[in-house]
């Protein structure tokens, strides 16, 4: 199983993707995990990526295109992974697609979870009091949902086009989400 999930910050998806990941026993990827642990080690990836995240702002395609096309050619990626947070944008979209018809596989499904804007700066503000982490205050918080909304959200219609797209309400308790996935996947 390959799945694909696009949401904007603070709709819960990290937290369904891992538990997704976890029912069917695949390997959760979250490209901005990835990223943060390249900033811990301040490696190259990791200097290049840290202005842009600092600023709510994406990092550019080319760098996490190669980066996910060094990672989903690992061994362990074999058996089946979730994407959480890649692609974020059409040319990241259309560079995973490349990548994949190198590899032979393809995705199964897409899974868009979507809440209402206001519940969302809400959510992340408070997280971004418990989180630490650098890029949940409100300013770069409502940049990071003014980025989602003009360069990610076009994918919504990309992945539809495809018949890959379940869409889903990101609003209510955790495992209520997590079936209403589950259920738009069997
Ligand atoms: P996330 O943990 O998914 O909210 O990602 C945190 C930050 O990492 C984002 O605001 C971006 O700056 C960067 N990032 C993560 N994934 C991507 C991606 N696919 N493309 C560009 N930037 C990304």
């Amino acid at each position: 199983m390959r799945l694909i999930f696009i949401g904007p910050p603070g709709v819960g998806k990290g937290t369904q993707a891992k538990q997704i990941c976890d029912q069917f026993g695949i390997l959760h990827l979250s490209t901005g995990d990835i990223l943060r642990e390249e900033i811990s080690q301040n490696s190259l990836i990791g200097q290049a990526a840290k202005r842009f995240i600092d600023k709510g702002e994406l990092v550019p395609d080319k760098l996490l295109l190669d980066m996910m096309s060094i990672r989903l050619n690992q061994k362990d990626c074999k058996n089946g992974y979730c994407l959480d947070g890649f692609p974020r944008t059409i040319p990241q979209a259309e560079g995973l697609e490349l990548i994949l018809q190198n590899l032979q596989q393809s995705i199964d499904a897409v899974i868009s979870i979507d809440a209402d804007e206001k519940e969302l700066i809400q959510r992340l503000v408070l997280r971004g009091q418990n989180s630490g982490r650098t890029d949940d205050t409100s300013d770069v918080v409502k940049q990071r949902l003014d980025v989602y909304r003009k360069q990610t959200a076009p994918l919504i219609e990309f992945y539809s086009k495809r018949n890959l797209l379940h869409s889903i309400d990101g609003l209510g308790e955790i495992s209520e989400i997590t079936q209403r996935i589950l259920n738009s996947l069997s």
